[in-house]
């Protein structure tokens, strides 16, 4: 079983319009944009980044902006819902604001004794806000969310599927561990592992298979503390039979990908070095920040094919 995983790192999907995709976690949910670049495999794309003051590992959303992009459908094989923390009894705060922002898809649940609201994207994306007692985290603030209610980072992401054994002994290879169940959802957690340490798995056996679009999660990423932990991780996966790529390096961390047998594509990102890596933490995210091998293209991309961000 491997040790270096400790929980989430970021969680990257697909949106359709760069400016509403901005507008909708710094402008209603409060993040801070970190960082504003391009996809290095795309750069014609965003890529955007919404965390904490410094982007800490475990409250990073992230998004490719692909213009006009169709709507992907719902299904099996992905992550179905993205959940952040945020403190005990500040729910009807959000409800509130999201009724005054028109979010769309606003649902209070529970699940596995905690109290959750149900909230979409801008593009359809499934996310949710979990009361979260026990959480450390400083959050960013601004945009008119105190910190008294303020979003901590990620709580979980879902992952739907229609079945869930090969998938739920990879996470507990990863290091995670069965912890709680209710109706189809099963949780794991990574105990000792940073605060976004929870995957819940719902199994739907006749679910049809997801189509990947706007509001679709791309991928999501799990931190490792840094390049030898990351090295590890992979030998350890390939030792067990994975097909994992070759360590990617995505100037902000390390990464390298596989895909999994739900469908789900994970990601192992490293802490470090960092989204201070080419700006001061007090000015992250409002110039555009490109790789060494796309800086050439920088004319071109914020003249012709990068619409410009209104903040
Ligand atoms: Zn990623």
């Amino acid at each position: 079983m491997l040790t270096q995983i400790q929980g989430l790192h970021h969680v990257t999907s697909i949106a359709s319009g760069a400016q509403e995709n901005s507008d909708f976690f710094t402008k209603i949910l409060g993040l801070r944009r970190v960082k504003k670049t391009v996809n290095f495999d795309a750069p014609q794309v965003y890529h955007l980044y919404y965390g904490d003051e410094t982007g800490s590992p475990g409250t990073v959303m992230t998004y490719f902006p692909f213009p006009r992009s169709r709507r992907g459908r719902a299904g099996a094989g992905e992550v179905s819902v993205t959940a952040f923390a945020a403190p005990t009894g500040s729910l009807p705060w959000w409800a509130e604001r999201f009724a005054t922002f028109g979010v769309k898809g606003v649902k209070p649940e529970t699940r596995l004794g905690e109290n959750r609201l149900r909230f979409d994207g801008p593009d359809g994306d499934g996310f949710a806000l979990v009361e979260t007692a026990q959480d450390s985290r400083t959050p960013w603030t601004g945009n008119g969310v105190p910190a008294d209610v303020a979003i901590r980072g990620f709580h979980s992401a879902d992952m739907r599927l229609q079945d869930r054994g090969a998938t739920a002994e990879l996470l507990r290879f990863m290091g995670y561990s069965e912890a709680d169940k209710q109706g189809s959802v099963t949780r794991f957690i990574r105990e000792g592992g940073n605060d976004a340490n929870r995957i819940d798995i719902e199994t739907l056996p006749l679910l049809t298979p997801a189509d990947q679009g706007a509001g679709s999660v791309h991928h999501i990423a799990f931190a490792v503390a840094d390049r030898a932990a990351q090295l590890a991780v992979r030998k350890g996966l390939m030792d067990t039979g994975w097909q994992v790529t070759p360590v990617i390096d995505r100037d902000y961390f390390w990464a390298i990908y596989f895909r999994t047998p739900g469908g789900v594509l994970f990601e192992i990102a490293t802490n470090e070095p960092g989204f201070n890596r080419d700006e001061d933490t007090a000015s992250l995210g409002q110039a555009l920040k490109l790789p060494a091998q796309h800086e050439h293209l920088r004319g071109a991309l914020e003249t012709r094919y990068l619409e410009p961000i209104v903040d």
